[in-house]
């Protein structure tokens, strides 16, 4: 073992390619998770793989994503079906010597398990998480689900059972006769950039824009980047 684990491996969970890589603790699991808004999740419908991009968002050892109740993903994995979830940040790009050499920056998490609906209680509440980690706040602020907006969504839920990340922060891995040549290697990071909030043009005239908003930040959630910085690193050459 790499690192420290504090959950269960399977063999499907093992690392094999680049197991150094491997992160096993629930911390860094959670973190990269918890910095993504977007997740990938696979399954079977009909003997055909799809893997559909969606939101997600986690309470203590669950993951959740929602949609239509008519969605044909959520009605296929309300069956216990057999899912993989996977959320992936980009940290940047490395450029090497070698060109077999050169590298993403990256954190990653992959989980396997069944898939199950949430009850309408645990539904109600989740959402409501849901809503408040895109923004504090934003529940409260929000007019409530009506019945029938409540019928038309559903919640897919997730236990974080068998999951593994994986966090590239490596530096170029150049070979000592290329290091000694005069190639440039460094690496340029990469974040998603947030631009300042633009109102709805058909806002009723003087309307404020609420706190939540105001204080919306991407890169507060993101969590860490690479450790492999430039001030780290402390050379700009
Ligand atoms: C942005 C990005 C770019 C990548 N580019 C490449 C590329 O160009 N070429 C390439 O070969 N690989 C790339 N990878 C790594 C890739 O995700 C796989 O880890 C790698 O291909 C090995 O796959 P494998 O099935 O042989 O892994 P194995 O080591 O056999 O996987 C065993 C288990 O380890 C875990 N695991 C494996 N990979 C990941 C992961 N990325 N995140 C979390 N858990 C994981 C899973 O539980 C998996 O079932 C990239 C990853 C990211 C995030």
């Amino acid at each position: 073992m790499d690192t420290p684990s504090d959950m269960p491996l399977s063999d499907r969970t093992r690392m094999r390619r680049y197991h150094w890589l491997a992160k096993y603790d629930r911390e860094s699991v959670n973190s990269i998770i918890d910095a993504g808004i977007i997740c990938q999740v696979g399954y079977v419908f009909d003997g055909v793989p799809y893997v559909t991009p969606t939101s997600h968002w986690r309470i203590d050892d669950h993951v959740y994503w929602h949609g239509s109740s008519a969605s044909r993903m959520l009605k296929a994995q309300e069956k216990n079906i057999p899912v993989c979830f996977s959320v992936t940040h980009i940290d940047g790009i490395v450029f090497a010597r070698a060109a077999m050499n050169h590298n993403i920056l990256y954190r990653s998490v992959m989980a396997f398990g069944n898939a199950s609906v949430t009850s309408e209680e645990e539904k109600r509440h989740v959402l409501s998480v849901f809503c408040d980690r895109l923004a504090p706040g934003l529940w409260d602020y929000a007019r409530r689900p009506n019945e029938q907006e409540w019928k038309a969504t559903k919640v897919i839920k997730l236990k974080l059972d068998e999951v593994a990340a994986k966090v590239n922060d490596a530096l170029p891995g150049d070979e000592e006769p290329d290091l000694a040549t005069d190639r440039w290697a460094g690496m340029v990071a990469l974040e998603l950039m947030q631009k300042a909030p633009v109102p709805d043009p058909r806002l009723a005239p003087g309307l404020k824009m609420p706190d939540f908003v105001k204080a919306f930040s991407y890169s507060a959630r993101a969590g860490d980047r690479s450790a492999w910085t430039p001030e780290k690193v402390g050379d700009d050459s």
